[in-house]
């Protein structure tokens, strides 16, 4: 049997030891917004700050990688969830909108971060899956368990429920394109290996089937 394994570069390693997901410090809960204001928000601690604006760009990695990747493959599989990834992007730049942040997106140019981890992210990963389909495939299927490892990481330190909320629809996503990659791998013969999360875990989420979006709560108006 074809084994498939990509080289994890340090720009990857870093991003999934320890920053930004870790790098806040705690500060205490303060309330905005004035009392006559009907919606008071409350402020996030430093380190969700970060990493509601660490995961803005990295929904943008993700995006930008599968753009170019599209363009070298032409691979459906590429330009579906680079949309899927685009709508992530915009909610957590209404997120960051709610919570008075600064978008780091200040370019939206493919390739143009901010933070210089996804920033090489981005380069080394080009470099991955520009060798063959099935690298681009692999790359695919590895960001999909970086972003899931990085939005539960922000799950366990918040305490806002929409944030909680937000996170959870983004991983629901990861979910299915993690599904959808490997579905795509193993159509080229290929066992797939998991690459960053346990074997288990990632066993876990191909058994089980696409997940829908959750109904909305207002019912369409007739
Ligand atoms: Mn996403
Ligand atoms: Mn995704």
């Amino acid at each position: 049997m074809i084994k498939k394994q990509l080289l994890l570069t340090a720009s990857i390693m870093v991003l999934l030891s320890a920053a930004p997901l870790q790098a806040g410090k705690y500060q205490g809960r303060q309330l905005s917004g004035s009392q006559a204001s009907a919606t008071v928000v409350e402020a996030l601690s430093s380190e969700e700050a970060e990493n509601l604006i660490f995961m803005r760009e990295e929904e943008k990695m993700a995006r930008d990688v599968y753009l170019t990747l599209y363009k070298q493959w032409k691979s459906p599989v590429f330009s579906s969830i680079s949309r899927s990834e685009q709508k992530h992007m915009d909610v957590m730049a209404a997120k960051l909108d709610a919570y008075g942040l600064a978008d780091p997106v200040v370019d939206d140019t493919i390739g143009s971060f901010t933070n210089g981890d996804l920033a090489s992210m981005y380069v080394d990963l080009i470099a991955l899956g520009n060798a063959s389909l099935l690298d681009a495939l692999y790359v695919g299927a590895l960001i999909e368990e970086v972003d899931i490892k990085g939005l539960q990481k922000a799950i366990a330190v918040t305490s806002h429920p929409d944030l909680m909320q937000a996170y959870e629809n983004l991983m629901r996503g990861s979910r299915n394109h993690l599904r959808a990659f490997v579905g795509q791998i193993e159509s080229l013969g290929v066992p797939y290996e998991a690459q960053v999360m346990d074997q288990l875990e990632v066993d876990m989420i191909l058994d089980a089937p696409l997940e829908r979006q959750r109904p909305k709560r207002k019912g369409r108006r007739r």
